[in-house]
Parts: structure tokens; C-alpha cells; sequence
């Protein structure tokens, strides 16, 4: 099979963990015969520097072509001083939008080599295995107007969904848990806001179309809790931007770093981009010591959602699992009586196991 790639390293981190991913990659399409073709554009800072903006049109263009998108991360404190329309964020937030990547997908697996150095409990991490699925063009970041007004003394920022965006998502949850255990828990704020009002209107009636399903609504306070109380309780978890950011983000806990998190995000033709969960990590980029599994179990969905290569994403995961058991670890996790790597033997050590 042959695939051009559309590489976008970014900043910070991004562009380390991004050299990781490659890396497997290569090992992968050597071992199942395959031709990946990276082809690398800037997004972010590095844009911003090279071509004064965060998304150039040249960046766009080529992933429009591409047969997927490899993002790194985006961001730092070099372009903290730039005016608010061409921030770095506004580069990510810009290709998702344009490219119509409203899915989000965050699978949250505990890996049993962490339970150690998590702060939870391990018999409630040990089972965790959640899958967040995250509405992303829409809501409150990117609501219009969202400005000061009254002399800078007022600020309005404004959370809108049409039902065509809110059915889409809901229906991608539906599918999600149709492939995993069947158990839906839709997260919203019913009580207090009109739209978590008309979400859970659709996710009622999207379920009488999977009776197969058991569906369950959370606010998103109780979600928060239950998500560190009890997280074996949940299989797919669905809910707009703004709570999914902040529950996903949560969820990191659960797998023992921010580090080992991918996403994928896609829209309905299979078209994704797959980034990992974590940011930029200023504090850490350059040191050569960022967790690259996030950034290498992204490259893994892309395998499996947008090039349908079940296997080679699952020798992936396998292989990553069993550098963990192997007791290799970056600074960011710890497992007792193991062994500290960088990124480089880190990703060694995953590609011997391929
Ligand atoms: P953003 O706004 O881009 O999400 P952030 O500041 O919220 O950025 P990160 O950049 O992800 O979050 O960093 C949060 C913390 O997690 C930092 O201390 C960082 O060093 C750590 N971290 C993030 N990614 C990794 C990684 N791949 N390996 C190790 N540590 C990481
Ligand atoms: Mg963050």
C-alpha cells in the first residue's frame, strides 16, 4: 500500500516526538511491505517564523491532498507576545476547522506497567479502557461573537451548535460503541444550558436507532468525579468541545502521563488528523526526554482509521505495551526497578519489539 503523509512537527516537542513517529513508521512499512511518503509542511510558531502566519496557505494546501495528516504540537512561549489572530493555537484551531474535522477520538487505556506511578488506586486503574469522543469545530471556541465589550469591562463569548453538528458527533459516539462494549455515557450540562438541552434531545432520539446500545446522560460536574472515582464504569464517552477538552485532558491521569495519550480527529469520508493529546511542553522540549507513545499510538489510528491497516496498528500498540513490561520509561512516568530512556531509545526499544 502506498500513502503520501502530510508531516506537520509544529513546536516544542512536536517536532521530537514527531521524529519518533516517522521512525516507527518506517520499521512498519519495511516489515508489511508498504510505502509511507512523508511530506513535511510548518503549522504553528515554526510557521509563523518561516511565513508570519500559524497556517500557511501552502500547509492547507498540501493537506487537503494528502491521505493523512501527522500533526506534532503547536504553541511556546517565543510567540506568547503575538497578536491574538495569529497565535499558534489559532493554526491548530484553524486546520481542523477548515479541513472539517468535527470527531475527535481519545481512547484512555491504563497500562499496567504504570499503575505504580499513577496517583489513583490501581484496582481502579487497572481497568480502565475509555474511549472520549470530542465534538471539535464548534461550541464555545468558536462562537462569534466572543469579544470585550464596554469599554474592555464586559466579556461575551458565545457557545453555539446547529442540530446537524450535534446529531453528526452523537451518531459517531452511537458507531463507537457499537465496536467496543456498548455502553454510551453522553455528557452534557442539561440542567443549566439550552444546548446540552437539545443534545441530549438528539442523543434520545439517535438511541432508538441503537437499541443495542445502553445509554447513559452525566453532567459534566459528576462526570468529572466519576471519571477518577469509578472509570471502569465507562466504555465511550460523547460530549461537546469545551467538556471534552477538559475530561480528555483529565483522563490522562488514568494512563499515568499526559505523554501516552493519541487522538485522532476525522470527519465522515475517513479523512483524519492525528495528533497526540499533550501540548508543546516548553519545559521539557529539547532535552531529548518527551514520552513519545502519544505521538507514536496517534500514527497507530491513523494505520486504522484512515489506511484500514488493523493489524500494523495493533503490532504498534503490542509493541509499545511490551516496552512498557520491559520496564522502559521516560522521566515523565516511573516504573519501579525499570530502566530511564530519551526519546531515541525509547522509540529503539519500541521498533525492536515490531
Ligand atoms: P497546550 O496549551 O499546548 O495544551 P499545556 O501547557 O497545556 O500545552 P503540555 O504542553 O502538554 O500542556 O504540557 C503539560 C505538562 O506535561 C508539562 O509539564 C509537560 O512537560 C508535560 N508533557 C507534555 N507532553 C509530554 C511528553 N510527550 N512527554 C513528557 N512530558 C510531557
Ligand atoms: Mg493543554
Amino acid at each position: 500500500m502506498k500513502k503520501e503523509i502530510i508531516v506537520l512537527p509544529g513546536d516544542g516537542v512536536g517536532r521530537e516526538v514527531m521524529e519518533a513517529a516517522k521512525t516507527v513508521l518506517r520499521a512498519i512499512a519495511d516489515e508489511y511491505d508498504h510505502q509511507f511518503v512523508f511530506h513535511e509542511h510548518e503549522i504553528g510558531g515554526a510557521a509563523i517564523d518561516q511565513y508570519g502566519v500559524p497556517l500557511p496557505e501552502e500547509t492547507i494546501d498540501a493537506c487537503m491532498h494528502g491521505d493523512a495528516i501527522l500533526l506534532g504540537a503547536v504553541g511556546g512561549p517565543k510567540w506568547d507576545h503575538v497578536a491574538p489572530d495569529i497565535r499558534p493555537e489559532k493554526g491548530l484551531l484553524g486546520i481542523r476547522k477548515q479541513l472539517g474535522l468535527y470527531a475527535n477520538l481519545r481512547p484512555v487505556k491504563g497500562f499496567k506497567a504504570l499503575l505504580q506511578a499513577s496517583p489513583l488506586k490501581e484496582e481502579i486503574l487497572g481497568e480502565s479502557d475509555i474511549l472520549i469522543v470530542r465534538e471539535l469545530t464548534g461550541g464555545l471556541y468558536f462562537g462569534r461573537p466572543s469579544e470585550r465589550r464596554d469599554s474592555g469591562n464586559t466579556v461575551v463569548d458565545t457557545l453555539s451548535y446547529t442540530r446537524e453538528e450535534m446529531e453528526r458527533i452523537i451518531e459517531t459516539g452511537f458507531e463507537s460503541a457499537m465496536k467496543r462494549r456498548k455502553k454510551l455515557t453522553s455528557v452534557d450540562k442539561a440542567n443549566v444550558l439550552e444546548s446540552s438541552r437539545m443534545w441530549r434531545e438528539i442523543v434520545e432520539e439517535k438511541a432508538a436507532q441503537y437499541p443495542e446500545v445502553e445509554v447513559e446522560h452525566l453532567l459534566v460536574d459528576a462526570a468529572a468525579m466519576k471519571l477518577i472515582t469509578e472509570p471502569s464504569r465507562f466504555d465511550v464517552i460523547v460530549t461537546e468541545n469545551l467538556f471534552g477538552d477538559i475530561l480528555s485532558d483529565e483522563a490522562s491521569v488514568l494512563t499515568g502521563s499526559l505523554g501516552m495519550l493519541p487522538s485522532a480527529s476525522l470527519r465522515r469520508d475517513g479523512v483524519g488528523m492525528y495528533e497526540p493529546v499533550h501540548g508543546s511542553a516548553p519545559d521539557i522540549a529539547g532535552k531529548g526526554v518527551a514520552n513519545p507513545i502519544g505521538m507514536i499510538l496517534s500514527a497507530a489510528m491513523m494505520l486504522r482509521y484512515s489506511f484500514g491497516l488493523e493489524e500494523e496498528a495493533r503490532e504498534i500498540e503490542r509493541a509499545v505495551d511490551e516496552c512498557l513490561e520491559q520496564g522502559y520509561f521516560t522521566p515523565d512516568l516511573f516504573i519501579p526497578g525499570g530502566t530511564p530512556v530519551g526519546t531515541a531509545e525509547m522509540t529503539a526499544r519500541i521498533i525492536e519489539n515490531v
